[in-house]
């Protein structure tokens, strides 16, 4: 098996039909498969998937999830499922032209030191310009805060050899932050641009919300920095209540001038308190993030395989 294509989809009954034609229009005398992860979608897509199966055995293969797991859950089953010398990671929505499977298979072929390659998009293509702004500083901020570099723009439309695949795996944590662990496990990355296209069907899995959390998730995983914040802001403070304690001696014993401590003390505690409470909440983040990865649940339930040996409906 020279390639596997992992196709992540949640809710694209107008959208997988046509990216199975598209890919075997491209991939003639190519031995590939096509695993389609149904991220408990509630559309028509399931139905659409067991048609396809039906219609191409040799190539479509697809593990339906128990209910939605969200996309990185999805890509570790496609990643687990991969049988291929090459790996690849495409959306279904056809926003990502399969045209640049090519590219990335002659690629890796020309280049032996190079273990992978991902597409950056030239331009980002959001519902809104304040979403591709958030989302640009997001990038910006988490270069600031984690060890790990993040290439902008760049997505999960990659493809990549054995050993990058093994590795992704082995990564076995629960709060899957897919871009971060990309850049964690290293190897030789090529980055070449690519046109996104518009969404072909359907409507985009990530709003505002849902993007907001993947970005606090990406750092919860990748960053202790925020947890640090909290000493040298205590340090901060301590300094500044000393000084503050110098000015109100000299005020009292220098000026003789009558301190209004009511007020003073009400900025203080408003200020400590506000503190306080943010770095409660950063700490709570944490250890609810401590508290996912301790539980050990799976990343997913399957419901149903097709195309795999051990079919099973659970
Ligand atoms: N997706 C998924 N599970 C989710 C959300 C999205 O498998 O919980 C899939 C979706 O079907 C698509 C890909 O991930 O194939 C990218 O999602 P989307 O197009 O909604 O994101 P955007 O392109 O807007 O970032
Ligand atoms: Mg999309």
């Amino acid at each position: 098996m020279k390639l596997s294509v992992i196709i992540p989809c949640k809710n694209e009954e107008g959208n997988v039909s046509s990216i199975v034609e598209k890919i075997g229009k491209l991939l003639i005398n190519i031995k590939y498969e096509l695993i389609f992860i149904d991220d408990g979608s509630i559309d028509n897509t399931m139905n659409e998937l067991r048609q396809l199966y039906e219609k191409d055995m040799k190539h479509i293969k697809v593990i339906s999830f128990s209910r939605n797991f969200m996309k990185d859950a999805a890509l570790l089953a496609g990643l687990e499922a991969a049988n291929g010398e090459y790996t690849c990671i495409i959306d279904a929505d056809l926003q990502q032209n399969p045209k640049y499977l090519l590219e990335m298979m002659d690629f890796l072929d020309k280049n032996e030191n190079y273990d992978e390659v991902a597409m950056v998009m030239k331009e980002r293509r959001e519902d809104s310009k304040f979403m591709a702004f958030c989302k640009n500083k997001f990038y910006a901020l988490m270069n600031k805060l984690c060890d790990i570099h993040l290439e902008n723009a760049a997505s999960d439309f990659r493809m990549f050899r054995k050993g990058v695949k093994k590795a992704l795996i082995s990564l076995s944590e629960r709060n899957r932050f897919s871009k971060g662990m990309f850049s964690w496990v290293g190897f030789n990355v090529k980055y070449l641009p690519y046109d996104v296209e518009p969404r072909a069907n359907g409507k985009t899995s990530f709003g505002f919300k849902t993007s907001l959390g993947y970005a606090m998730n990406g750092i919860l995983a990748f960053s202790e920095k925020p947890l640090k914040l909290s000493f040298y802001f205590g340090i901060l403070s301590l300094l500044a209540s000393f000084i503050y304690l110098i000015v109100v001696l000299v005020q009292l014993w220098g000026f003789q001038k009558p301190l209004e401590a009511i007020y003073v003390l009400m900025i203080l505690m408003l200020f400590l308190f506000g503190l306080l409470f943010v770095f409660i909440g950063i700490l709570g983040k944490y250890i609810g993030a401590i508290n996912n990865e301790v539980k050990k649940r799976p990343n997913y339930i399957v419901k149903e395989k097709l195309g795999f040996d051990n079919e099973t409906i659970l």
